[in-house]
């Protein structure tokens, strides 16, 4: 929707803050934004541009991100703390009206697609280990030093550090309208002068040489990117904060993507932290096996709510009582005596049965794993571990060198 109050529509060389950013293509898109790669001419590096659609409400929530961004930025100076750094921040006027803007250091893809190039079959264990150090050392920042909720933590949010920054050839600035989009077509079926065709050939290159550079990032074909994904230094960070929020000012009842969702949000029974900690688990869980922990449905006569509590048992036994009936919405789910009113006969399948029968782990690592993952998916969010106290947990700090895998098959 490129209208007032909406997205602004830019072509590549368009340029933003008085002309010290050129867009360069499209990164990806959200619900209220579009996100480019930028040229700072200032500093000759690549940046991400992250355009706010322009009605007030984007423009609120925009201002929200901004300070929370801020935040997470100030109080990390040596960038140590896995979280997506913002660099700069304006105003700028299109003909949809007035667009937030923020500067962010430019990432590589999404730890999603990296489980899309892996074909679905989940990553080693050693490389699920880095990311979920990566993420627990975020988590502990904004939680235990910032007082903050990610609120929307999933593989989509967590991006690989891009080991590149293009230095050569650049656009650096608009000669002629061109095509917005180089892959895809938003204008759609324009026919292309020479001029454009030009400059297009110039992006296309531009992104091809991008995309050369990148280890299994955007553009790479899954056969390369599979056999690449042995050799990256697997380094991410958290982004997406445009649902963050400080835990003394919770802003929404229904917080997190459905699959992430933890149990007391789906019953309302307040939240803090420890919802983080679930779609943590929930993530690392999917990186592992490269399918979705829970992914529920709405049947015959039952909501997806109620899916998703029963997959939740199934997996992890039943919920207490006291926790089950505990909630605002409880009564809509559970009977008194804390079963489920329309779902009935839950088989439970423990993690670590799960891990080695249908995913093919070894017995050892999947209940290491599992040892690891079942006290961050408990019921009760006072008793999950906190990012902190995960850190420390022998499962993260454990090589493929230290022994204990090699004992797997022996006793
Ligand atoms: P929204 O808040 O509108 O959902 P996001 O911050 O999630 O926007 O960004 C949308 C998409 O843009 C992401 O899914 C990702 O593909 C891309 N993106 C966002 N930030 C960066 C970045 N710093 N570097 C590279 N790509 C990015
Ligand atoms: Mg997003």
């Amino acid at each position: 929707c490129y209208r007032k109050g909406g997205y602004h529509a830019v072509r590549v060389g368009d340029t933003f803050s008085g002309g010290r950013y050129v867009a360069q293509r499209k990164l990806g898109w959200g619900q209220f934004s579009t996100v480019w790669l930028a040229y700072d001419t200032q500093t000759s590096k690549y940046v991400a541009l992250k355009i706010q659609k322009s009605a007030p409400e984007f423009a609120q929530s925009a201002l929200h991100e901004i300070q929370v961004l801020s935040t997470l930025t100030e109080n990390d100076p040596e960038n140590k703390k896995c979280v997506i750094r913002l660099l700069d921040h304006f105003k700028h006027t299109g003909p949809n009206g007035q667009h937030l803007c923020m500067v962010l250091e430019f990432l590589g893809d999404s730890i999603l697609q990296l489980i899309r190039y892996n074909r679905y079959k989940g990553l080693p264990l050693n490389k699920v280990r880095e990311i979920c150090k990566c993420i627990l050392t975020a988590l502990d920042y904004i939680h235990r030093e910032l007082n903050i909720l990610h609120t929307d933590l999933k593989p989509e949010n967590i991006l690989l550090i891009s080991t590149i920054n293009p230095s050569k050839d650049p656009i650096k600035s608009k000669t002629e309208p061109v095509l917005n989009k180089v892959e895809g077509n938003v204008n759609g079926g324009v026919a292309l002068n020479a001029i454009e065709k030009k400059l297009k050939q110039r992006a296309k290159r531009a992104v091809a040489r991008i995309s050369a550079r990148r280890i299994s990032m955007g553009g790479v074909k899954a056969e390369k990117a599979e056999r690449c994904v042995d050799g990256i230094d697997f380094r991410c960070k958290v982004v997406d904060f445009g649902n963050a929020c400080w835990a003394s000012a919770p802003m929404a009842e229904e917080i997190q993507t459905r699959q992430y969702r933890a149990p007391e949000v789906v019953l309302q029974s307040g939240y803090s932290f420890a919802v983080d900690m679930w779609s943590f688990a929930c993530t690392a869980f999917e990186l592992a096996t490269g399918e979705m922990m829970f992914a529920p449905k709405p049947g015959q006569g039952f909501s997806e709510d109620e899916d998703h509590l029963a997959l939740m048992m199934e997996l992890l036994g039943k919920i207490p009582r006291k926790i089950a009936v505990g909630g605002l919405r409880s009564k809509e789910y559970f009977d008194r005596y804390g079963d489920l009113k329309r779902i009935r006969r839950i088989k439970n399948t423990p993690l670590n049965r799960l891990l080695s029968d249908k995913f093919k782990l070894s017995v050892n690592d999947a209940r290491e794993f599992a040892d690891f993952l079942i006290p961050i998916l408990d019921f009760a969010p006072e008793n999950r571990p906190t990012a902190e106290q995960c850190l420390k947990h022998p499962w993260l700090n454990k090589t493929p060198e230290s022994g204990i895998d090699k004992v797997d098959g022996v006793g």
